[in-house]
Parts: C-alpha cells; structure tokens; sequence
C-alpha cells in the first residue's frame, strides 16, 4: 500500500490539502488528529481528569474506538471515527477539544492506541496519512512526506474564517501558538519535520498552488 504522510502545524491547511490530494489520486484521507480528538471527547465526556496518565491508559483498556472509511455520495472515501459504534461527526471540532487534545496527546498510552489504529488501516488502503508524527515516527518509511507550515497569523485568520461561530482572532492565535508549542516540546513523539520530508511553507500560497506543489514531487 501507498503511504503519503503530511504533517505539519495547526491550521496549515493540512486537512484541506490532503482532503483534495486524496480525491485526486483515489486514495483515502486517514485524518489522525480526529482519532486523537475523539478520544478528548470521550475522556472529557466521562469528566476524566486529563492529566491523569493512570486513569486514562485504564479507560483505553475497555474503550470501543474504531475508524472506518465510508464512500460518500459522490462516491469519495470519508473517515467516521465510531466510539462504541457511534459516528461523532463534527462533534469533536470545536475549539476546547483542539486545545485539550494537546494535553492527552502527550501521553504514550495514548500514542500508542492511536498508532495502531493508523498501522492496521495502512493494512488495506492506499493512504495520505495527515497529522504530527507521521513521517517522523508512525510510517518513518512513508512513500512520500510533507511538512506544511504557515505564519501563526495566516494560520488563525484562516482558522477564524472556518468556523462557524464566530470566535476572537486574539484568542484562535493564541490557542494556535500554545498548541504548537505544546506538541513540538512534548517528549513523545513530538511535531517535528522528518529530515526526508518536504517543507512546504504556504503562507502565501492558495490551496491549488500548495496542491500543485506538492504533486509535482509524486511521480
Ligand atoms: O490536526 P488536529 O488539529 O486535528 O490535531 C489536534 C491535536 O491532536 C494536535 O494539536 C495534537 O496535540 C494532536 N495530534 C497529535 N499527533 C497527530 C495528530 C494530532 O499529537 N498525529
């Protein structure tokens, strides 16, 4: 199977990249920050403290977390992240998940659950794997990586053009600026360029130009 491993910082268009790249060459887009999102949601859910390393890494133990892919009407492959058969949809993009979601991605428990769910679903599908430590630690041997950046400031205009409720752009960049800072310094595979990934800083670039670029390295 083929692997295609975009990393990169908050609100670098990530999603959005590789969302389209993946409709462009038939692949599925495995969204690894919504495996980590969605297990906030539950951990906040059952009102677990999230810095407790203990609990949580019981909790794992007897949870039903599944991802699945789904054709659309349109016949593209879309990602339903299933907590005890439950699809949780949008429920788990909202800003107090992003930022919470940082605080539990640091645990290695957890890293390891969600390392597995990525390596048994590279089992069966050609994939563009999005997230932080693809290239770096899940698929060191990805066929191709990427690490996509832009200014913290483009980052959070775009951030607080996306969402639905309108939120103080002081306040997305700041949340932003913290959440990078946490996941680079984290000791468990922390967000980090793969030495052979490609940077790709897209502050000013639109979305086809970053597309672009990056398919000129596919061969
Ligand atoms: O990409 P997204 O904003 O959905 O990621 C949410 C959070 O999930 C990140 O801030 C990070 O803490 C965590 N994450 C991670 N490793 C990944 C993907 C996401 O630690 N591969």
């Amino acid at each position: 199977m083929i692997i295609i491993a975009i990393d990169g910082t908050a609100g670098s268009g990530k999603g959005t990249i590789s969302e389209l790249l993946a409709r462009k060459l038939g692949f599925c887009h495995l969204d690894t920050g919504a495996v980590y999102r969605s297990l906030t949601y539950f951990f906040i859910e059952q009102g677990i403290d999230l810095e407790d390393e203990e609990l949580i890494r019981d909790t794992l133990d007897k949870l039903d977390f599944k991802v699945k892919f789904e054709k659309d009407e349109f016949g593209n492959q879309v990602q339903k992240n299933l907590l005890f058969g439950k699809d949780l949809g949008n429920k788990i993009r909202t800003e107090k998940i992003s930022i919470s979601t940082s605080k539990i991605s640091k645990f290695s428990c957890v890293r390891k659950f969600a390392n597995k769910i990525q390596h048994n679903i590279a089992l069966n599908y050609n994939l563009i794997v999005e997230g932080r430590d693809v290239g770096t630690v899940v698929f060191p041997n990805a066929d191709y990586k990427f690490f996509l950046t832009a200014s913290p400031e483009i980052r959070a205009k775009r951030r607080s053009e996306q969402l639905s409720q309108p939120q103080n752009y002081e306040t997305i960049l700041k949340d932003i600026i913290e959440r990078d800072e946490a996941d680079m310094k984290r000791k468990t595979s922390p967000l980090k360029k793969a030495d052979d990934a490609i940077l790709i800083d897209n502050s000013y670039q639109t979305v086809d130009e970053t597309l672009s670029e990056i398919i000129s390295y596919i061969k």
